[in-house]
């Protein structure tokens, strides 16, 4: 059985929210509007409030945006870890 593996919390980045942690969620790639790109974004997650923020991944002071997708449980588990 393979263990699960905490998820990296984000150096220097804060929950808008909460400033609890963010835990990085993953990579997705899609596509911006606003310049018609296709970018990669990177969802982090906030145990704290359980909100997911969007962040885009080519843009490092850009504001984070709520994300519209709930993060399924098993993915939670996850992320966290094995606790204590
Ligand atoms: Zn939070």
């Amino acid at each position: 059985m393979l263990d699960a593996v905490a998820a990296t919390v984000m150096p220097g980045i804060t929950c808008p929210t909460c400033t609890g942690d963010l835990r990085l969620v993953g990579f997705f790639l899609s596509y911006r509007d606003e310049d018609q790109k296709r970018v990669c974004r990177t969802p982090l997650w906030c145990a704290a409030c359980d909100q997911v923020w969007d962040k885009w991944a080519d843009r490092d002071n850009a504001p984070l945006a709520p994300h519209d997708v709930p993060l399924p449980e098993s993915w939670k588990q996850r992320l966290l870890g094995p606790q204590p």
